[in-house]
């Protein structure tokens, strides 16, 4: 209903390293804790947006997922190269730049797994990009809102689709309220259920 569609984000792709494969298992504990920079902390739209992808997934599940601690502290959640890590330290939502993948992805999801599912993973958004705050109706640049809800999916757990209407379709979602688009719960309610 009333969708705005923009073309200028049709071009703009979100990937991730997990997503290329059979992402992962889900986290053995459930809130799992999460870490945003101080770029995000210190701006409110940015916290709005962060608040409003963690409340997309937790209503989706009907449970809490994230168990937010506030700002990272410790320098970069990461150890050696971002593109390839040799550790991921925290599981952070942070703003990267220089940006070591291709302009065209908004953000990079990369879990570090162990034997038994992940122990850590990373978010990091495209700090080179443009971002405008909220839904983002008639507006040529890429969600903040959704970019944040897409990675988190990949945080969880859950793949691409191929499904436009879905928050996990790789292209940036054109126009469009957050609420309108949906998520493959049955998938989501096995990844977070902790076992
Ligand atoms: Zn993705």
């Amino acid at each position: 209903m009333g969708h705005g569609w923009h073309l200028g984000s049709l071009f703009l792709l979100f990937f991730i390293t997990a997503c290329g494969g059979s992402g992962h298992l889900g986290w053995k504990s459930i809130p799992v804790p999460i870490y945003a920079d101080s770029t995000i902390m210190k701006s409110n739209q940015a916290m709005s947006d962060l608040q409003d992808a963690f409340r997309y997934w937790e209503q989706k599940a009907g449970k809490s997922i994230f168990d937010f601690k506030g700002e990272w502290t410790r320098g970069a959640p990461y150890a050696g190269n971002p593109a390839s890590p040799d550790a991921i330290l925290g599981n952070v939502i942070f703003f990267q730049n220089p940006w070591p993948y291709s302009k065209k992805f908004v953000g990079m999801t990369t879990v570090q797994n162990g034997e038994d599912g992940p122990q850590a993973a990373m978010v990091m958004i495209n700090g080179a990009s443009s971002f405008c705050n909220g839904d983002c109706h008639f507006d040529s640049r890429v969600s903040s809102r959704k970019t944040f809800a897409h990675e988190l999916g990949h945080f969880i757990g859950l793949n691409h689709n191929d499904d436009p209407k879905d928050i996990m379709y790789p292209d940036a979602t054109p126009g469009g309220s957050i609420s309108e688009l949906k998520a493959d719960e049955a998938t989501l309610r096995v990844l977070v259920s902790g076992n």
